[in-house]
């Protein structure tokens, strides 16, 4: 069985969040990791308690939703809250910060972030971050690694058992099938 690799495991788990996210302009996920451990994540959402977008619309003010809180800093503010040290730690994030983002996560003593996609990438947020040594890299994120594949091969497994119980299969299916099966799962 072939296992999942940190930067995706942890960029599944900001995809996971973002569909939390209450503002439907752009479903965000951050999550934030130190030593390999989850510590943290956020999505865009409102102030706990507050009106959501997806019910209420954006509030817009100047071309931005005004109400949400963005994924990353939300995800800061929870290790503030609950009293987790963001220095040195690393932020995987759906979507390429904003520069009101990018800021915060220098300043909070993060010293990685793997983004997914590129969204808007502003010259001033790549400036920053170069400038305080934050490594930034894009990690095309695979949607396959949050599919079942444990329970796909074993379906596939059942199913090819079930085949070959059958009588008279010809030697060269079995072969194929097996050779097959190799290829696939035993990588
Ligand atoms: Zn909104
Ligand atoms: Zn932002």
């Amino acid at each position: 069985m072939q296992r999942i690799a940190w930067d995706q495991f942890f960029l599944a788990q900001s995809h996971l969040i973002s569909s939390r996210s209450t503002c439907t302009r752009l479903m965000v996920g951050a999550t934030i990791v130190r030593d390999k451990r989850i510590i943290a994540g956020g999505y865009n959402g409102s102030i706990a308690g507050g009106d959501h977008c997806s019910e209420e619309g954006c509030y817009v003010v100047e071309g931005h939703c005004i109400r949400t809180i963005h994924a990353e800093m939300n995800a800061i503010l929870q290790c503030a809250k609950f009293g987790a040290s963001t220095d040195h730690a690393e932020m995987y994030v759906t979507h390429f910060p904003c520069v009101a983002c990018c800021k915060s996560i220098i300043q909070a003593g993060i010293k990685a972030v793997y983004y997914a996609k590129d969204y808007k990438n502003h010259p001033y947020a790549i400036e920053l971050f170069e400038r305080a040594g934050v490594e930034v890299k894009k990690v095309p994120f695979d949607e396959h690694v949050l599919s079942n594949t444990a329970q796909i091969e074993q379906t596939v497994i059942q199913t090819v058992q079930e085949v070959l119980q059958q009588e008279d299969i010809p030697q060269e299916t079995i072969t194929h099938l097996e050779a097959k099966l190799k290829e696939q799962f035993l990588k």
